[in-house]
């Protein structure tokens, strides 16, 4: 059964294919890994993928998210950002014909010592300063030794990863992008480093292979905003609708911990969305919600299942009036900033009760 009034995630496949057209425009040269890790960023990795027939592969965390791609038919490389940690994920992996990212001595260990029936597509991850997963460059040598001397590796490809390429002004990226040059230099082969900050903010790095996740969303990877973010397309739009509207005296305290006190006599509308369905419980007073597509405050803390919302400026507002909690009006970036985290988390906690839809 589906809740006839609870929260509803639109999602918009003409958006995803708009940004990927960004990301193709932003890297005319290069070939797209849509990243679509963590149920596509939640928006549903297999809907996503559906829509995205343009991308040239796909990326994802582990194993089980390349699973549930596979067996919806998707015949396109799919690419195990994390790579596989045991002798099964590793016979899986290669008999479902995904690649492989390797970024320690185990992971190459585990490629030399199991027996493969098919080969593997490895990407091999490079610490060029961001000082969380890959080899480091004096490793590299050795390690390419070994790639080339193991009969179950296809191809190799070399990647990195930027630990700061959404701030701006950062020297960091750079440097980054340096280390790479310096110790990929010594071989032949394809080339992997921009997220979607990279694509749109470091066009030196987009070489052969980006890898967008946040932007084919339409969300934004830079906190502090960017011109080049103004022309994607919000994928998701987060709605429900009220289900009261009461009338508060000056003086109330709305919600638990009556953390919002009534400044006068006023409307106040609860919307049946709440932390368990992804609406971050740290959104503070004064986070807007559109009603009836116009702006207004979130009032008091959100429940599990409720929010509350300030009615004084739409005073006509009656329970089964649309709310919007994000979409093309109202930014998941700003939603974000008010909830002082970033669009990413928001997008991928939408789950839950959430009746997924195509718009
Ligand atoms: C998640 C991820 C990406 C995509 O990052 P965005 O900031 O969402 O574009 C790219 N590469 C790797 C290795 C990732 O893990």
């Amino acid at each position: 059964m589906n809740d006839a009034i609870r929260a509803r995630a639109l999602i918009s496949a003409s958006a995803l294919r708009h940004n990927l057209a960004r990301v193709r425009r932003a890297a005319p040269s290069s070939r797209v890994l849509a990243v679509v890790k963590a149920n596509g960023y939640g928006h549903g990795s297999v809907r996503v993928a559906r829509a995205l027939t343009d991308a040239d592969a796909l990326g994802v965390a582990c194993g089980s998210e390349a699973a549930e791609l596979r067996a919806a038919g998707e015949s396109r490389p799919i690419v195990i950002l994390e790579g596989v940690f045991n002798t099964d994920e590793l016979a899986w992996a290669a008999h479902h014909d995904c690649d492989l990212v390797v970024h320690t001595q185990e992971q190459l260990a585990l490629l030399e010592q199991t027996d493969l029936a098919q080969a593997v597509r490895i990407w091999l991850k490079l610490d060029t300063g961001m000082h969380r997963l890959g080899f480091a460059p004096e490793e590299l040598s050795e390690v390419w030794r070994r790639m080339q001397a193991c009969d179950r590796v296809a191809v190799v490809r070399l990647m990195t990863h930027l630990g700061r390429a959404d701030e701006r002004q950062c020297a960091t990226t750079a440097e980054q992008l340096r280390e790479f040059e310096r110790s990929a230099a010594a071989w032949q082969c394809e080339h992997s480093i921009a997220n979607s900050a990279g694509v749109l903010a470091w066009p030196d790095c987009h070489r052969d292979w980006v890898r967008p996740g946040i932007m084919l969303y339409g969300a934004s990877p830079f906190p502090d905003g960017h011109p080049a973010t103004e022309e994607l397309r919000p994928v998701m739009t987060l709605t429900t609708c009220l289900i009261a509207v009461t009338r508060r005296r000056r003086g109330d305290a709305i919600g638990y911990g009556a953390t919002y006190t009534c400044p006068e006599d006023m409307p106040v509308g609860v919307a049946p969305v709440g932390y368990a369905d992804g609406y971050p419980r740290h959104a503070p007073s004064g986070t807007p919600v559109l009603v009836n597509g116009e702006r207004t405050p979130l009032v008091g803390r959100v429940s599990m299942d409720m929010i509350c919302v300030d009615l004084r400026s739409q005073p006509q507002a009656r329970p089964g009036d649309p709310v919007t909690l994000w979409g093309p009006d109202l930014p998941v970036d700003e939603i974000a900033r008010s909830a002082e985290t970033i669009p990413y988390e928001l997008l991928c906690r939408v789950g839950g009760r959430v009746q997924f839809l195509d718009e």
